[in-house]
């Protein structure tokens, strides 16, 4: 249920530069040397946690007995908790359509999977480790992300929670009786072996359907190498590319997968930290469409 992201640190200033250069390059049709040239950030293969329970309906061995309220699955919440009757947001479609987006998993009739817009997203951070200036960039991240998805992005405050490779997406001892919100840790190689290397962040979400119907995620994870972001927040430019690094993990975990053109921040390997271009912007706007769901 994650990607992964590493970097070259001693490159990513003079990257930076080049891609600079790189960009107009490539805006005349000479996209061919950008493979070579560009560096900075290097993505692995997101991968995203599946959760398909089966569900028994109450009353249906009764023959017809009418259903008011959706059935409770097994290790689950009650169905629809703060599930509203339309998206919460209405974001802007961007100015620029691109189809420089892909999705990391799609329903039967082709339509994105991504979180139910009709409720917040709650989010946790364990910044036991967070670097000094992290919080405010992280804030900016979510902010922009949510205004590009239209997900209404909650702050729960902070939490003890370690990162898990398998994490529990229910843990009502711990966050009540609705599913544990996003985890947003800082932590290290040590603690979360997919930080192995120079891989700097990690991030993905969890999806689940009911009897085989439409998929929605319900919780997810992101994971930031407090090492080596306190490196890139040492350098004068690092804060971008730190916000850059956020900003594609919660495009992971917002639903969307690695794309092969370089403008996007969702490319996994990212020379400078320009933000969300738009097929990244096209892609989190298509996932506000994403049905509510009072069913899970
Ligand atoms: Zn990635």
């Amino acid at each position: 249920m994650d990607s992964e992201r590493e970097t070259r640190v001693p490159k990513h200033r003079r990257a930076g530069t080049a891609w600079r250069i790189l960009r107009g390059v490539l805006m005349a049709g000479i996209a061919a040397v950008v493979a070579v040239l560009v560096s900075g950030f290097l993505h692995g293969d997101p991968r995203i946690t599946a959760l398909f329970p089966g569900v028994s309906v109450p009353g249906s061995a009764q023959g017809g007995q009418k259903q008011t309220t959706p059935a409770r699955a097994e290790d689950a919440p009650p169905p629809g908790l703060e599930e509203g009757d339309a998206p919460l947001g209405s974001p802007v479609a961007p100015e620029t359509s691109n189809d420089s987006y892909k999705f990391l998993a799609t329903n039967d009739d082709g339509s994105p999977v991504g979180y139910s817009p009709c409720r917040p997203l709650h989010y946790v951070v364990n910044n036991a480790s967070a670097p000094a200036g992290s919080d405010a960039l992280l804030e900016t991240a979510i902010a922009n992300v949510s205004a590009a998805s239209g997900i209404q992005f909650v702050n729960d405050g902070t939490t003890d929670e370690l990162p898990a490779d398998r994490r529990e997406p229910y843990q009502p001892a711990k966050y009540g009786d609705r599913w544990a919100p996003l985890l947003i840790s800082w932590t290290t190689p040590e603690a979360a072996p997919a930080l192995m290397d120079k891989v700097i962040g990690t991030g993905g979400s969890t999806m689940y359907s009911l009897n085989n119907g439409p998929k929605s995620y319900i919780t997810g994870s992101l994971e930031l190498d407090t090492p080596q972001v306190s490196g890139l927040l040492a350098d004068p430019e690092g804060a971008d590319y730190v916000l850059a690094v956020m900003q594609h993990e919660l495009g992971h975990v917002m639903g969307l997968d690695h794309v092969d053109d370089p403008v996007q921040l969702m490319y996994p390997e990212i020379g400078a930290p320009d933000g969300l271009a738009a097929g990244d912007l096209t892609g989190l706007h298509l996932l506000a469409s994403a049905p509510c769901r009072k069913d899970i």
